[in-house]
Order: structure tokens, then C-alpha cells, then sequence
């Protein structure tokens, strides 16, 4: 008798126990990586496609998981979104940002940070901001990437927040550009200084489709409103030509250089001669 309700609750502990761990999943685990320092960073070089020289970099977050190895940006940045843990993993990118690039040297440096909605919507994305760049090198010059989606909508407080940024020295690129739907009008309202082209309509160049006529109103839209454009995922020559030959400022992509970590992004600047 005592033997069967021994096993009854060695059963129900161990129900409870795996009930919890599903439950608290993967919360719990992103808290851990950022404890245990899983999380580090690769940053992508932007160049000026006129004349090739380098103007700075996107930050590119990874995570080193010590069972399932490293795991892409685009599945844990989206658990850390479902969780609510997405300003803290942001605010993390910041702490390793300003350890990696206080030391940091040269010319004006532009550095890319993608940043999340909810970060914007809660009212403390330009505090972040400008607490990030008061302890890094004067040198560097933030640019925040923020998704045409994370922008749609007529929030005053994201408007406020994004002048806000703006007055204070910090840019704002809208990133995946042209995979959204915002309309001329809310476009021309915001204070915008780099559109980021979506590495699909640079793709699309290649394969051949009916998508070049697409690229080249999206380039005339983004210089009609005085903004500057950046191409991203360019990976061949003839893509860097054809978004060259239409005036596109800046591109990014693997024909130029993968994402890689700190040092070695130093030695790549120092041989790319900038
Ligand atoms: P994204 O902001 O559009 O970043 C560009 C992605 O394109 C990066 O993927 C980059 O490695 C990749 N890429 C660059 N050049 C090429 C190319 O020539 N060809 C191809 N096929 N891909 C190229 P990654 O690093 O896997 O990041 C994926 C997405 O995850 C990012 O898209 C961004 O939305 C998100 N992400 C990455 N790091 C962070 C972060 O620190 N915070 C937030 N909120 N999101 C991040
Ligand atoms: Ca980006
Ligand atoms: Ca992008
Ligand atoms: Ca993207």
C-alpha cells in the first residue's frame, strides 16, 4: 500500500517537475545564457558603394547554446519577443557593446543596433540609447535599426522618442524596407535617415524576376524624401552594380564581408584600407 503511494508521488513529482521546466522553458533559459554570457556579438561592415570605403557596421547578436550550439538571431530574438524578455536581452547587447568597443579607435565609426517595438513602446528606448552612447567612444555614431512594421502606427510617444534620438546625434535607419506596408504619408512624417533595403528585393536582382522596377521606385521613394539607402545581402557584383549605377549610398552583404567578431573586424578594417 505505502509502496503504490510512493509511486504515486514519485510520479506526480516528476509530472510537476517536467510541467514546470516546459512551462518556464525557454524564459528561463534565455535569463541563464545572459547570466552565463552565451550571448555575443558579430558586427557586418557597411560600405560606401561609390568608392568602397567602409563607414561602419551592423551589431549582429548570436547565442553559443552549450547543448544545441549556436543558434540564429531569428529564433531566439523572436522567443525573447514571446517571453517579454526582449528590452533586457536588448539592454544585455548594450553592456557587451560598450565592454567590446571601449577601447575602440579611428574615424567617425557608424554602428547599426537592431532594436525591438516593444522597446519602443514602452518609453525607454532613447533613455537606453543615450545612456549607451555617453560610454562608448565618441567616434562611433549610432544608427537604430527599426523595422518598417515596429514603426506602423500613429504612436506620439514613438514619434517623440524617435526626435528625441534624433536631437540627441543618434540616427534612425528603417531596416527590411519595402517588406511592409507604410503608407507615403506617415513615411514622409517620420524622422527617418537611412532606409535599409530588404535583402529580398537585392536577391530578386539575380534570379531574374519582375522585382528590379520594384527596387528602383523604392530607391526613388527613399531619395525623394530625403533619405539615404542602404542595400543589404548584396552577394554579387552584378547586384553592388546595378544598386551602384542607381545611387543607392551603402551596402552590406556577404560579396563584401560576412558578420565576424571584434578583433577581427579590426584587422579586416586595418587591411580594407579605411
Ligand atoms: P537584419 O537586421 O535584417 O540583419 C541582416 C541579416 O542578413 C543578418 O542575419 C545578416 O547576417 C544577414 N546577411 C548579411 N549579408 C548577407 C548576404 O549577403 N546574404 C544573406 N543571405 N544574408 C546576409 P542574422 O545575423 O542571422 O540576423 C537575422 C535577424 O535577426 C536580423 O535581420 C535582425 O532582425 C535580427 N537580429 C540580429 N541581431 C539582433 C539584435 O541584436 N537585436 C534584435 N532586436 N534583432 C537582431
Ligand atoms: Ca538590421
Ligand atoms: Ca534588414
Ligand atoms: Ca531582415
Amino acid at each position: 500500500r505505502w509502496l503504490l503511494a510512493a509511486l504515486v508521488a514519485g510520479l506526480l513529482g516528476l509530472f510537476c517537475y517536467f510541467a514546470l521546466n516546459r512551462r518556464e522553458g525557454p524564459k528561463a533559459e534565455l535569463k541563464r545564457a545572459m547570466e552565463r554570457n552565451e550571448f555575443f556579438l558579430h558586427y557586418q561592415p557597411v560600405l560606401a558603394l561609390e568608392d568602397l570605403s567602409v563607414t561602419g557596421a551592423e551589431v549582429l547578436m548570436r547565442w553559443r547554446h552549450p547543448v544545441q550550439g549556436l543558434i540564429a538571431p531569428d529564433i531566439f530574438i523572436r522567443a525573447a519577443e514571446d517571453t517579454g524578455l526582449i528590452v533586457e536581452l536588448t539592454r544585455h547587447l548594450f553592456t557587451l557593446l560598450e565592454k567590446e568597443l571601449a577601447q575602440w579607435e579611428g574615424g567617425r565609426f557608424k554602428l547599426g543596433v537592431n532594436l525591438a517595438a516593444e522597446h519602443l513602446h514602452d518609453g525607454t528606448l532613447t533613455r537606453d540609447l543615450l545612456a549607451l552612447k555617453g560610454r562608448l567612444p565618441a567616434n562611433i555614431q549610432l544608427v537604430a535599426e527599426l523595422t518598417e512594421r515596429q514603426l506602423i502606427g500613429e504612436d506620439p510617444l514613438v514619434l517623440k522618442q524617435l526626435q528625441d534620438c534624433r536631437a540627441a546625434g543618434i540616427q534612425i535607419a528603417i531596416d527590411d524596407f519595402g517588406t511592409g506596408h507604410s503608407s507615403l504619408a506617415y513615411l514622409e512624417r517620420l524622422p527617418v535617415d537611412y532606409l535599409k533595403i530588404d535583402k529580398s528585393f537585392v536577391s530578386a536582382l539575380d534570379s531574374g524576376s519582375v522585382q528590379a522596377p520594384v527596387l528602383e521606385a523604392i530607391i526613388q521613394l527613399g531619395h525623394r524624401l530625403g533619405m539615404e539607402l542602404l542595400a543589404e545581402g548584396i552577394e554579387t557584383e552584378r547586384q553592388a552594380q546595378f544598386l551602384r549605377a542607381k545611387g543607392v549610398e551603402y551596402g552590406q552583404g556577404y560579396f563584401y564581408a560576412r558578420p565576424m567578431p571584434a578583433p577581427t573586424l579590426r584587422q579586416w578594417l586595418a587591411t580594407a584600407g579605411s
